[in-house]
């Protein structure tokens, strides 16, 4: 059984993606790209309050979905080794329901 590339959940086999909504989300989340100097300062300079205010300002300015800017921001931190990517990825599962 396959599994929907955004959401995860099983599709059936001639189907892609489970919705037309996970379709976009998923091409809209591949085609954003988040510059490491952004990153760095997001998790160097700033603390919570204003990382939220910069990645809202970011998604408006290149006219990004600010949740999947987010879910972005927050994954290359991981991999940038800001965050624990085990504790974050369960943390993002509680605040967006999986
Ligand atoms: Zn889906």
């Amino acid at each position: 059984m396959p599994f929907c590339p955004y959401c995860k959940k099983k599709i059936t086999m001639s189907k892609a993606f489970c919705s037309d909504d996970c379709k976009e989300n998923y091409f809209h989340l591949v085609s954003i790209r988040v510059p490491r100097p952004f990153i760095n300062r997001l998790y160097t300079f700033h603390n919570e309050s204003e990382r939220e205010i910069e990645i809202i300002k970011y998604s408006k300015l290149h006219n990004m979905k600010l949740d999947l800017l987010r879910k972005k921001v927050y994954g290359d931190a991981i991999k940038a080794g800001f965050l624990d990517g085990s504790s974050t990825n369960s943390a993002l599962q509680s605040t967006y329901g999986g």
